[in-house]
């Protein structure tokens, strides 16, 4: 009998080591890990060098507290600020901790400006986090459920349609920031298009608006570049990083332009946020993917993958599209996906279900060209399995 609460469906395994793209679990089976802890472990399970940079740090200092001066955080932001464009960078924890303080900056932002009641425009398919705030910032009704009421000042928005935006931007005034993901994760692995993400953009510009982007499953070189709005060559006010940045020690963090760095002393903080451990982790990964290439690696390889996957699951008439950039990638089926998670790790093989029916590989940014093949080799007879079962 577990004493763990009952808020997550778990597979039947369970994990005991692994080694650059693969898992063992107990048994010692053996599996070819596209899920990455869910795009976290970015440079890949074991990596030598961010072991050693985790023990080092352990053995000379976990945490000290942000009522000091934390020479690694500086490391840190210089790289995130290097990479991005923007100027100034905050460190929490996780995910949803990001989101809060970036919704917590565009309320700011809109308080300077004398604005009471700032509203922040969302898409409707989004996933922000699962604190209240962020859950009132996300779309998805079955993770929502149950937990009103929720807070608010947040209005969706259809994605895609930029005339929606303008419409609501023209009629209220109110409006301080809009928060999107480059490439929605949780909703299903939808890229935005370049087109939208620009005129987005612009808006912001026009309106004094705060264009923010979460970034904390498509950051972090996993859609090719350092960071997926760069693909549309723009460049937000603040954008909120966590899963990948710190190779699977928990780091979140919000990286700000000049404009949107607007907190005082006083106005926000974290006990934990940017310990030294945790900075040690994000620095020692920020440098392997860095001296290993590993952004274009994601390019190169996640190309090839898309492309064997094409190729593979060509004529399977249950395989609706295969979308994504760099190693984000999305098997869109014509159905509910959840009963192939089983089949898949039977095969040797990890890999998650979002939206309902979309087969989500975020596999480690090191996968090599021959792993890439692998998963195609795996994943295609499973899929041929699971299609051709009574579809309920
Ligand atoms: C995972 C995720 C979050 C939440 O991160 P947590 O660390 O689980 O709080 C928020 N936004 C996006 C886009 C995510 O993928």
């Amino acid at each position: 009998m577990s004493h763990l609460m009952n808020n997550y469906g778990r597979l039947p395994i369970s994990f005991d080591h692994g080694q650059g793209v693969w898992l063992w679990d107990k048994e010692g089976n053996k599996y070819l890990d596209a899920l990455a802890g869910i795009a976290v472990n970015s440079v890949g399970h074991a990596h030598p060098r961010l072991v050693r940079a985790i023990s080092d740090q352990a053995a000379k200092l976990i945490h000290c507290s942000n009522y000091f001066n934390i020479d690694l955080q500086e490391q840190v932001a210089e790289k995130l600020v290097e990479h991005s464009g923007l100027d100034a960078v905050f460190f929490c924890n996780s995910g949803l901790e990001a989101n809060e303080c970036a919704i917590k900056i565009a309320r700011k932002f809109g308080h300077l400006k004398g604005i009471d009641v700032p509203h922040i425009i969302v898409m409707k398919h989004a996933f922000h986090g699962r604190s209240i705030a962020t859950l009132s910032a996300t779309g998805n009704p079955s993770v929502k459920a149950d937990f009103s009421p929720y807070t608010e000042g947040f209005i969706p928005v259809e994605e895609g349609n930029l005339e929606e935006v303008e419409k609501i931007v023209k009629e209220d005034k109110n409006v301080v920031a809009i928060l999107f993901e480059p490439i929605l994760g949780e909703g299903g692995v939808i890229p935005l298009e370049l087109s939208y993400m620009r005129g987005l953009r612009e808006l912001c510009d026009q309106n004094d608006i705060l264009m923010m982007c979460d970034e904390i499953q498509s950051g972090v070189g996993r859609s090719g570049k350092w960071f997926a709005h760069q693909w549309a060559e723009v460049k937000p006010d603040v954008m909120t990083l966590a899963k990948g940045l710190a190779g699977g020690v928990p780091v979140g963090a919000v990286v700000v332009s000049e404009k949107a760095n607007i907190l005082k002393p006083g106005n926000h903080g974290s006990t934990f946020g940017g310990n030294p451990l945790a900075m040690r982790a994000a620095l020692e990964t920020l440098s392997i993917i860095e001296e290993e290439k590993l952004v274009d690696n994601a390019f190169e390889v996640g190309k090839k993958l898309k492309k064997a996957l094409s190729k593979s699951l060509n004529g399977f008439s249950g395989v609706l599209e295969i979308r994504g950039k760099g190693l984000m990638l999305g098997i869109v089926l014509d159905r509910d996906a959840h009963d192939i998670l089983e089949p898949a790790l039977k095969a040797g093989l990890t890999f998650s279900v979002t939206a309902g029916n979309v087969i989500r590989l975020v596999p480690p940014l090191i996968l090599t060209e021959a792993e890439a093949d692998e998963i195609v080799k795996r994943i295609t007879p499973v899929i041929r399995a699971f299609l051709a079962l009574p579809k309920i």
